[in-house]
């Protein structure tokens, strides 16, 4: 009877589990500590934005997209 206050695990993109704090306290997901780019929320439901956290793989694809876009201009 707990599942109102749970947070969804699936990511709002691609629907896969998300991982997020699985078994842990809250505050302790690894997204807390990953850096999500503003551009990728977006890609994310507005309803379900800071419900559920995008997965890993859609946060790594999407700044991988976006840096082979900005690095093609960045001298090194
Ligand atoms: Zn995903
Ligand atoms: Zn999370």
């Amino acid at each position: 009877m707990t599942d109102a206050g749970r947070r969804p695990k699936y990511c709002p993109i691609c629907g896969q589990e998300n991982g997020c704090g699985i078994g842990e306290p809250r505050e302790t997901c690894w997204c807390t500590h990953a850096y999500f780019p503003k551009g990728i929320f977006a890609k994310v439901p507005p309803d379900q934005l800071r419900k559920s956290c995008i997965c890993k793989e859609c946060l790594e694809k999407f700044v991988e997209e976006n840096r082979a876009d900005t690095d093609t201009h960045s001298p090194l």
